[in-house]
């Protein structure tokens, strides 16, 4: 995990004019969560606070913004071009798309290196599909953007346990910058997130703050590019998480190869393991994170 800049001595306090948080990601990653964090926040704190969200299709893919607006007094629930103070994004090329929203002298850029590709963007139906999905380095977005921080927030999600608390990671780095205090972050995050989750969540806000305070500068991170195979004997490994399946049936119509189905539980099963070819489009569009593709070299085959 890597930051491009240090952003805690530059916290925003609420002012008459208002602070304006953009959050960006696509459907099912807890854009609106993250919103409601703030709303909460901010009426503990006795600001005004408006918000406009637009809800993205309920899978993988479907875009999703929330404009959040606080201060002593607020008019307009949408952000105009040119002033957010911080966009906040859960998906790379989402940040990237969202740019001009930044206020271009002050406004921080913090975003997940995570990055899920529209299927519309795939070029063919091999393993590892080339796609035409935007890409930008950190050191080219340094040159255009005040503040930049790019982490693997689903990484280090992953490491406390629930790859989908990479949003209480991302408003860990936030609360960094924004002047609130830490245990009121941490008491609204618990009412929010689902019970379940709440020691998860807190200890993937925790790490995501932690992170944002650290007092070096961290080597810059480049977004992680598609896994590809380099064999064409490398062997395709899928795994489903039965907890985390609605069986919503997404990935079963997406699927090319049609090796996909719902078993008698209504849970995402892989019907032809020799079917798959790898090209990960269920993974990118399962909206509950729940299925995972690894490409293994031939090599470590048992
Ligand atoms: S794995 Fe389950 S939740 Fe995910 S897309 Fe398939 S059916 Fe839906
Ligand atoms: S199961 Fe997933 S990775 Fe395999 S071919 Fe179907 S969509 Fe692609």
């Amino acid at each position: 995990m890597s930051a491009s800049s240090r952003l805690s001595d530059r916290a925003i306090a609420p002012q008459a004019t208002p602070t304006n948080v953009l959050v960006v990601g696509v459907g099912g990653q807890g854009v609106v969560m993250v919103s409601r964090v703030l709303a909460k926040l901010c009426e503990r704190n006795g600001l005004d606070i408006k918000q406009s969200e637009v809800h993205g299709m309920a899978k993988r893919g479907g875009v999703v913004f929330s404009h959040v607006r606080f201060g002593e007094r607020v008019y307009s629930p949408t952000i105009p071009e040119g002033e957010a103070d911080i966009v906040l994004a859960m998906e790379w090329a989402e940040g990237l798309r969202w740019l001009p929203f930044l206020k271009r002298e002050s406004g921080g850029l913090i975003a997940d290196t995570q990055r899920i590709v529209p299927p519309f963007s795939c070029r063919n139906r091999k393993r590892g599909a080339l796609h035409g999905y935007q890409t930008m380095g950190l050191e080219e977005l340094e040159e255009v953007v005040a503040r930049v921080v790019a982490v693997d927030a689903t990484g280090v999600a992953s490491e406390v346990g629930n790859r989908r608390a990479a949003n209480t990671v991302l408003l860990g780095v936030l609360s960094s910058m924004l002047d609130f205090d830490p245990s009121e972050w941490r008491e609204v995050v618990a009412e929010v997130v689902p019970p379940k989750t709440i020691e998860a969540n807190l200890l993937g806000f925790e790490r995501g703050r932690e992170w944002a305070l650290q007092e070096t500068r961290a080597e810059l991170p480049t977004p992680p590019e598609p896994e590809r195979p380099t064999h064409a004997a490398d062997r395709v490994e899928l795994e489903i998480v039965e907890a985390w399946c609605k069986g919503c049936d997404i990935c079963v119509k997406v699927c090319p190869e049609r090796c996909l189905e719902l078993n008698g539980s209504q849970v995402a099963v892989l019907r032809d393991p020799a079917a798959c070819s790898g090209c990960r489009v269920c993974e990118w569009l399962c909206p509950d994170l729940a299925i995972h593709v690894r490409i293994l070299p031939a090599q470590e085959e048992h």
